[in-house]
């Protein structure tokens, strides 16, 4: 069993008199316990936070320097917190390592980023100024896919902009987000980054103390629903980022062979635990039987298995809810006539216990299936023909997600055309997934509420001030 990770508040561990499971997925057995806060301690933390932010919100060349050292700090130890990352999450210990070098990357952009001050108006009349203040103290709720790289997507851009933080990870993934605030301890003043763990319940605490004056979060629309309406009474402020079902949209004229294996990864990467994942592809009946072949070659020759063994490719699904729920989507998909041609079943790793599922490719299936009409959150593909492009287009438009899509052709500008017309936050042209520190996400819809990334990510943690003077 791994020793207890502590929770940070104001700067000190903090030990709980009850604690959680951990469950590690590819074995299926408690591996570890994390801290189960207490509605007292929850309250510490947010009095923490409070407390620091006068100070913090102070010295901006400060924080710039505090954000570069956070990112030496945890990259320093980014193979111990990758190790804990992959047993908790299941992902390979070198997709889970990448996680801690992607936090420290998007620390330091944010230390770079400029807040700028805008002189709107300079003349006879008056100075006018628009400030960018930070908010208070930032509630952050992350799920269990990304962990950590979700983590600081919330927290760099928070910091940066002045504010301090209460975060909170999912039940299923607390400890490598809780080592980071151990690590942290020693790098920023007291109060400014708390780490907290617990069942969702401390989520639903979280949005409703009346010292967040944000929500950050990312998770479920079901979820970020209840947030949203736990917020709104005390008018906080809430970004939030919920759930997908991208569509790849495959144009008549590109060469399956060509693109199979990154449509594949844009499905795969994670297990299809990616919240824009490509979740469904579409293609003309012409290329159909190409592309269904070489994304099942691509599907058996992907190595699963146990995230610390040597090559490694993809990890099991993460908990045996979503296990079970993918399983379900598929058995469903193939009572309603749909073909596998790759997996469909659960994967014999080690002794049995894990939630391994075998990389899935359905076809024979149509809109109207769970599997291509839900978010699958898995690694299970439905491929759908479509003989009307415009049909097509407008048939993605109509569902209630709305976080990404994409569009493969052998003519960009062609395919970059029709994805304009997705109603979604990022579109893309002959790939999916591609993301960056100065790249804003989010999703229209159910998608989601804001974006993160970029300068209108640290925005979104800001708020705007004019500063008028009269001459
Ligand atoms: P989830 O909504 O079940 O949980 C997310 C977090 O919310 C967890 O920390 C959980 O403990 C907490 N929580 C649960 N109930 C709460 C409540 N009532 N109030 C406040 N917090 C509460 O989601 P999940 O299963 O952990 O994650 C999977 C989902 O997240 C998928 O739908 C996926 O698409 C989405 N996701 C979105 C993005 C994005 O950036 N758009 C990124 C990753 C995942």
């Amino acid at each position: 069993m791994t020793a207890t990770p502590s929770m940070t508040i104001d700067g000190a561990a903090v030990e709980t008199a009850a604690t959680v499971g951990v469950v590690n997925p590819a074995t299926g057995a408690v591996f570890a316990q994390a801290p189960d806060c207490s509605r007292d301690q929850l309250d510490a933390a947010f009095a923490a936070a409070d407390r620091a932010f006068a100070a913090w919100r102070r010295d901006e060349d400060a924080r710039r320097t505090a954000l570069r050292a956070c990112a030496a700090a945890l990259t320093a130890r980014a193979n111990d917190i990758g190790a804990v990352l992959t047993a908790e999450q299941g992902k390979p210990l070198g997709d889970a390592v990448r996680e801690v070098y992607t936090a420290a990357a998007w620390l330091n952009y944010y230390a770079g980023l400029e807040l700028p001050r805008e002189v709107i108006q300079d003349d006879e009349r008056g100075l006018v100024e628009v400030v960018r203040r930070p908010v208070g103290v930032v509630a952050a709720i992350t799920p269990w896919n990304f962990p950590l790289t979700l983590a600081f997507w919330k927290i760099a851009p928070a910091l940066r902009a002045g504010n301090t933080v209460v975060i909170k990870p999912s039940p299923y993934t607390p400890l490598s987000t809780l080592i980071v605030g151990e690590i942290l301890r020693d790098v920023l003043p007291a109060g400014v980054v708390n780490t907290v763990s617990g069942g969702d319940e401390l989520g639903a605490w979280m949005t409703a103390h009346p010292l967040a004056r944000k929500i950050s979060f990312t998770g479920s629309v079901a979820t970020g629903k209840h947030v949203a309406a736990s917020a709104a009474p005390d008018l906080k402020r809430v970004t939030l980022e919920l759930g997908g079902n991208d569509a790849a949209i495959v144009l008549d004229d590109a060469d399956p062979a060509k693109i199979a294996e990154r449509i594949f990864w844009g499905a795969f990467t994670n297990s299809g635990q990616v919240c824009a994942a490509v979740k469904r592809v579409y293609v003309p009946e012409s290329l159909h039987d190409d592309l269904v072949e070489a994304l099942a070659a691509q599907a058996k020759a992907v190595r699963v298995g146990v995230g610390t063994d040597e090559g490694v490719q993809l990890g099991p699904v993460n908990n045996k809810p979503q296990f079970e729920r993918v399983n379900e989507l598929v058995e469903d998909a193939l009572a309603g006539g749909a073909v596998v041609v790759a997996g469909g079943q659960r994967l014999e790793v080690g002794d049995g216990g894990g939630y391994f599922y075998a990389p899935t490719i359905l076809t024979g299936i149509g809109n109207g299936s769970r599997i291509v009409d839900e978010e699958q959150f898995g690694p299970a593909l439905p491929v759908v023909t479509y003989r009307d492009l415009e049909a097509t287009v407008d048939h993605v438009n109509t569902g209630r997600f709305g976080l990404g899509g994409s569009v493969w052709s052998g003519d960009p500008d062609r395919a970059a055309d029709v994805a304009a017309r997705l109603d979604v936050g990022t579109a893309w042209v002959n790939t999916h997934l591609a993301l960056a520190p100065n790249q804003p996400f989010g999703g229209a819809k159910w998608s989601g509420i804001g974006v993160e990334n970029g300068p209108w990510g640290l925005y979104g943690f800001t708020e705007l001030q004019v500063l008028h003077r009269a001459r």
